[in-house]
């Protein structure tokens, strides 16, 4: 068991955690960061198999590093696994592999400890927590009242077709994850349904170039939809996701996917649509969103009811050094994608830089291990 003492942890070594570590790196900070993964990279490898990013590489790139996958590609989630490990590697950024942090608390003195799941322990002056906006499904309560017969899977678990049953499959659910996961399900000879309200769609084809360059200028632009404006207050109250951007509602009805209203109820163990049709599946997919999974926090004002940070901008608001990246709405309409968490992350390194550093306990040093 070794206990370290460091000047900033991060935890989560995904794109905002190692945007976050590159930055901390410039500012000569010294850091090091935590991730419960194997490999850097594997929050992507571990998506479903079949999914391609839907935003153009070059507005999802870190800095200082191209996604080179071609001008015009969109990278595989397992390309853009390896192109995080690849950006940690090149810039030397201190990752501490499957390093699941268990317990994160805080002393009198106003230093963090993080308790790592293998009984290790870690002190730290400041922390980022960059740990996913993703890690874990949204489901609605009445899911657990579904037929124990039919196969249920949600879009965080799916990883390909093997997992339906033979039969047909409802999505519940219909944005990007959803209307692949159905337009995968159909191309596998399942007869689907997709149930949710349409949240619109890019009215380009992203995968010609034109369509590249107009869905990247559009996706950029999200990024100045801030809560600082009206506007965007507006935006983040109805926030529901983001619109489809590679699928279109054509694609659907071309692969011969019904289309439905939101499933609101489960009636005899069958999902039923808000205008009472109930459907009947062999397999539903829940692709009713995801949320961060954050209930090792255990300081006191630092989570809302629900489980999620209470902050400004990313800092959180009743903790001195505790900082967040990566959330959904953080600040922008981008703030929970490649192409919009950099604003966070160099906000969030700015204020903690400013943050002064509790005293040190006579005796410790930073980068200490004690055994
Ligand atoms: C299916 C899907 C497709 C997407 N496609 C796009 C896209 O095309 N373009 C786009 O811009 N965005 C996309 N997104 C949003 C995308 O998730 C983000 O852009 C980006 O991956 C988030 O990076 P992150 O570092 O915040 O989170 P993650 O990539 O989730 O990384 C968080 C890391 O934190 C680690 N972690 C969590 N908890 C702990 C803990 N307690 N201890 C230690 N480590 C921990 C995890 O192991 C993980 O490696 C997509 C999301 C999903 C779900």
């Amino acid at each position: 068991m070794t206990e370290t003492v460091l000047d900033t942890a991060v935890i989560g070594a995904g794109a905002a955690g190692l945007h976050v570590g590159r930055l901390l790196m410039d500012r000569g900070m010294s850091a090091e960061l935590f991730d419960a993964h194997p490999r850097v990279g594997d929050s992507w490898r571990e998506r479903y198999r079949s999914l391609r990013i839907f935003s153009p590489s070059r507005v999802s790139s870190l800095p200082g590093l191209p996604l080179d996958v071609g001008f015009f590609r969109f990278p595989t989630a397992q390309q853009m696994g390896d192109y995080l490990e690849r950006y940690a590697t090149r810039f030397g950024i201190v990752v501490r592999t499957d390093a699941a942090v268990a317990g994160l608390t805080r002393d009198d003195s106003g230093r963090f400890r993080l308790d790592l799941a293998n009984g290790d322990a870690v002190l730290a002056h400041r922390v980022v927590v960059a740990a996913g906006a993703h890690r874990t499904p949204k489901l609605p309560e009445f899911a657990r009242d579904l037929d124990p017969g039919i196969t249920q899977v949600t879009s965080i678990d799916y990883r390909g077709p093997e997992q339906l049953a033979p039969g047909d499959v409802l999505v519940v659910g219909a944005g990007n994850s959803g209307t692949d996961i159905a337009l995968e399900a159909a191309r596998n000879g399942h007869r689907v349904t997709i149930a949710g309200r349409h949240p619109g769609q890019v009215p380009v084809d992203v995968d010609t170039p034109i369509g590249n360059i107009l869905s990247g200028i559009f996706l950029s632009r999200l990024r100045h939809l801030t809560i600082d404006t009206e506007k965007g207050r507006a935006a983040k109250e109805t926030h529901r996701g983001i619109m489809l951007i590679r699928n279109k509602l054509a694609d659907l009805d071309r692969a011969g996917i019904t289309r439905v209203a939101r499933i609101e109820s489960v009636v005899d163990g069958l999902p039923v649509t808000a205008d009472g049709a109930a459907i009947d599946a062999a397999t539903v997919v829940w692709a009713t969103g995801s949320r961060p999974d954050l209930g090792w926090i255990r300081i006191d004002g630092v989570l809302d009811a629900e489980g999620e940070p209470l902050h400004d901008r990313g800092m959180a608001r009743r903790c001195a050094g505790l900082a967040f990246v990566g959330l959904d709405f953080q600040h922008s309409a981008a703030s929970g994608a490649l192409f919009g968490m950099g604003a966070d992350a160099e906000y969030v390194v700015d204020a903690l830089c400013s943050v002064e550093r509790p005293a040190e306990r006579p005796g410790t040093r930073v980068g200490e291990a004690v055994i």
